[in-house]
């Protein structure tokens, strides 16, 4: 049985203070939900929020970590560095740092498999653009993308990895995949998870979709057989419009 995974992804929003005033707002709100819960802040927000959300329900998470352990690599963030804030979780691949910081599959991998042996859980985000999709390369994308990122990653770290299906085009833009759409693509995922490691693998993992998920849309996305949860970037930014998400089955 799945568990229902809500991640709220910060992006570049959220000064330490603000993200106090949110997360407070969060914890008291989401206290006793059914779903797991992450929030994703900038760096340099996580320790405060980490305090506030401290014997929570409620993860905290980076959107990023550098594929070095340490050394001359300026402006960058360590696995241990993150370990030592008591982060839990790391997004890597978000279409974001792929689009903008030219971020390819192999590089990407890399930093999947460091967060791994750091023990990690990974969120992988993968995801066609709208030109692949009107082309009929949306599955062809999808699967460059999960087979590239989970190169040489053993059967039994499958545990600590989520795949975030985001098509491109969907996010940040009000554009929603129909459920059918996104559930269509979430069983192909499986089933080549299935293909990589094995039925157990394919069934255990947990595929979130990503792309202007809002309290409207987020009910009849849920209800689809292969979508186990959302990666949900603008409307977790203020808490009347993330806590309906979390709780969208009370
Ligand atoms: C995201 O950035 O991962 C995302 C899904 O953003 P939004 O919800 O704003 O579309």
């Amino acid at each position: 049985m799945r568990r229902t995974y809500i991640a709220g992804n910060w992006k570049m929003n959220k000064t330490a203070t603000e993200g106090v005033e949110l997360a407070n707002e969060l914890k008291a709100a989401v206290a006793g939900c059914n779903a797991k819960v992450l929030v994703a802040p900038p760096f340099t927000t996580i320790p405060a929020v980490k305090e506030v959300l401290a014997g929570s329900n409620i993860l905290v998470g980076a959107q990023n970590m550098s594929d070095n352990e340490s050394g001359a690599h300026t402006g960058e963030i360590s696995p241990a560095m993150l370990k030592d804030l008591g982060v839990d979780v790391v997004i890597l691949g978000h279409s974001e740092r792929r689009a903008i910081y030219g971020e390819n599959d192999a590089f990407i991998n890399r930093k999947v498999k460091l967060a791994l042996s750091y023990g990690f859980e990974v969120i992988l985000c993968i995801g066609e653009t709208l030109e692949e999709r009107e082309s009929g390369k949306a599955e062809a994308v999808c699967l460059t993308q999960l087979v590239g990122g989970l190169e040489g990653v053993a059967k039994e770290d499958m545990a600590n990895i989520v795949i975030a299906y985001e098509p491109v085009w969907a996010i940040g833009t009000g554009k929603t995949a129909t459920p059918e759409d996104a559930d269509s693509i979430h069983a192909f995922i499986r089933k080549e998870v299935e293909k990589l490691f094995d039925k157990q693998a394919a069934d255990d993992v947990i595929i979130q979709y990503g792309g202007s998920v809002k309290p409207d849309n987020v009910k009849d996305l849920m209800a689809k057989e292969n979508i186990d949860g959302a990666l949900v970037g603008g409307a977790s930014l203020k808490s009347e419009l993330f806590v309906p998400i979390v709780t969208f089955d009370k």
